[in-house]
């Protein structure tokens, strides 16, 4: 089965040129095998990879089964949804949202991207706390240096802050935050463009992030700590930063948010989830970004990309594949 993910097909010229009017083949990826998130590994918490010489830790903080909403997709009808997350090999009962945070070792230290949802985002996530999933991965809490922020939406930072007090999870941690982002969160006025329902998560960041020594604002375009890139990729916040790491030649693109479940919006990237709050300028991140990886053939994370939520994207007829790479449990 994984053999066969990887692999994909090719149609062949003729075929292609009938369906969508080209000269050349057009791969497609044999989706309904690729998309879904690997139960497996679900179960062991973590999955680890190397990019050069770099040590990646993919730690699972659980899924949301989302009910069925009319509102979650703008441009696409529930039967739609439906069928898109079928045709992935995925449930359609629900639409499962799975919560991966990507880690990198470097010497003896450990760089995170996001913090996973502190059990404060969804009753079935909060694994990496409740199953002590870093211990199980080999990593030291008290060795994480540094955290970095794709965007300040629950499931991304509630893993910074206790549920009760905000007292900080990571306190000796650096936390270093898209200044885009850190700057529209903290305005005083950003309740004038935030919907209704984010506001109570505007208020939460206001009186945290601001009080916390440890924040540093980081530019789009830098290189952000040894070997790390910040790219800007706007859209699903004003501030959503995506990271790109190196290592020995090798590349890594944390892409975050870019993309919600594969199955959904690689496939179809022209969908706007409701979660982005720009859904015309994060279709056009999703595009570039989408279209750079896949040029570059850079290995990806995404954050909702299930377990091992990492691997490739591929162009998928109009749309694109996440193909996973191949996990030995
Ligand atoms: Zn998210």
């Amino acid at each position: 089965m994984h053999s066969i993910s990887r692999r994909g097909f090719v149609v062949s010229a003729a075929a292609a040129g009938a369906a969508f009017g080209l000269d050349g083949p057009m791969e497609f990826v044999g989706s309904a095998f690729a998309q879904a998130s690997d139960p497996k590994l679900q179960d062991k918490g973590f999955f680890k990879f190397k990019v050069g010489t770099v040590e990646v830790i993919q730690l699972y903080d659980g899924t949301w089964e989302k009910a069925h909403d009319p509102a979650f997709i703008k441009n696409a009808s529930l039967d739609q949804t439906k069928a898109a997350l079928k045709a992935g090999g995925l449930t359609d009962a629900h639409v499962p949202i799975p919560f991966t945070v990507t880690a990198i070792k470097v010497k003896d230290k450990y760089v995170m991207f996001d913090a996973g949802t502190g059990g404060q985002a969804a009753a079935s996530a909060g694994l990496i706390g409740k199953k002590d999933l870093m211990k199980a991965a080999g990593i030291d809490p008290a060795k994480v240096s540094t955290i970095i922020v794709t965007h300040f939406h629950p499931d991304h930072i509630f893993g910074l802050m206790a549920k009760d007090t905000n007292a900080q999870t990571f306190p000796n941690a650096e936390i270093l935050v898209p200044s885009a982002e850190y700057k529209y969160w903290t305005d005083a006025d950003v309740f004038k463009t935030l919907a209704e329902a984010r506001h109570g998560l505007a208020k939460r960041i206001q009186a945290t992030l601001p009080t916390w020594k440890n924040i540093k604002q980081v530019e789009a375009g830098k290189e952000v700590a040894p070997g790390i890139r910040s790219v800007a990729s706007y859209g699903h916040t004003p501030g959503h930063t995506s990271y790109l790491v190196s290592s020995g030649g090798k590349q890594l693109m944390v892409l975050g948010d870019v993309a919600n479940v594969p199955a959904l919006f690689a496939k179809n990237p022209d969908w706007q989830a409701g979660f982005d709050q720009d859904g015309n300028v994060a279709q056009a991140s999703r595009h570039k970004m989408f279209d750079r990886v896949v040029a570059e053939k850079l290995t990806v994370t995404g954050y909702h990309f299930g377990m091992p939520g990492a691997g490739t994207i591929k162009k998928d007829g109009e749309g694109y594949a996440f193909v996973p790479m191949q996990a030995q449990v």
